[in-house]
């Protein structure tokens, strides 16, 4: 019996320490980012293998330490603003940085088959798809519909709380991030589930593309029984 309880508890501690363990990894992964964009804000940017050794050596397999879905917009290229070289990061950019059952099938894949501890919601300054959602009057054309369609919600949160069109695009911007969020724990299983068990850690934050400078913004709490399972 005694030998039953010291196994228990030994159990629950390797349990914790795991938990603690991957909860780092996205931690440190988080701790890297920022550090790269820090460099990058000040111009000093480390010295990065492009080259044929680097190639051949990331040839062999990736294992980016951290995913980044954000904005097709050309003044916010995470590579460069987190300052990180060949396979360091798994990119998902799209328009408003919105995702849909094929980003998050993207997503899925870097998070369960390669690992990546985090994921990180970047959404910009001045961002052109949430500021024409803004401004949209009647339908719009094409496939655009598809994006503002994905970014209404938190236009309407922003619209709703009102002020200035500034602060609304502002508003709206930060709304648009805290969607994507829950769509992450609401439209995907896999997603919450490495979450839960401290494999996958979420965070978000927002690019201004005048400093260069990313600040971070709290996500909601996702209660338990809306998360997807
Ligand atoms: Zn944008």
């Amino acid at each position: 019996m005694k030998q039953v309880k010291v196994l228990f508890v030994v159990v629950l501690v390797a349990a914790f320490a795991a938990m603690a363990f991957a909860g780092a990894a996205g931690d440190a992964s988080l701790q890297k980012l920022l550090e790269g964009n820090k460099r990058y804000v000040e111009g000093n940017f480390a010295t990065k293998d492009l080259g044929e050794t680097k190639r051949k050596d990331v040839g062999k397999g990736q294992k980016p330490f951290a995913i980044v879905v954000t904005c097709s917009d050309s003044r916010v290229p995470p590579e460069i603003l987190f300052d990180q070289g060949l396979g360091d990061i798994f990119v998902i950019r799209v328009a408003g940085n919105i995702v849909d059952p094929i980003e998050l099938g993207s997503i899925e894949y870097g998070a369960e088959h390669l690992n990546s501890p985090l994921i990180f919601i970047l959404g910009h300054t001045k961002c052109g798809a949430v500021k024409a959602t803004l401004e949209a009057k009647g339908a719009p054309e094409g496939n655009i519909g598809a994006i503002v369609k994905k970014i209404q919600p938190a236009v309407n949160a922003a619209k709703k709380k009102g002020g200035t069109q500034e602060e609304m695009l502002e508003t709206a911007i930060r709304e648009n991030m805290k969607n994507v969020y829950k769509d992450l724990m609401t439209k995907s299983k896999v997603i919450p589930h490495l979450v839960k068990e401290g494999k996958l850690k979420i965070v978000a934050g927002e690019y201004n593309i005048e400093t260069g400078a990313v600040a971070m913004i709290d996500l909601p709490k996702m209660p338990e029984g809306k998360m997807a399972h």
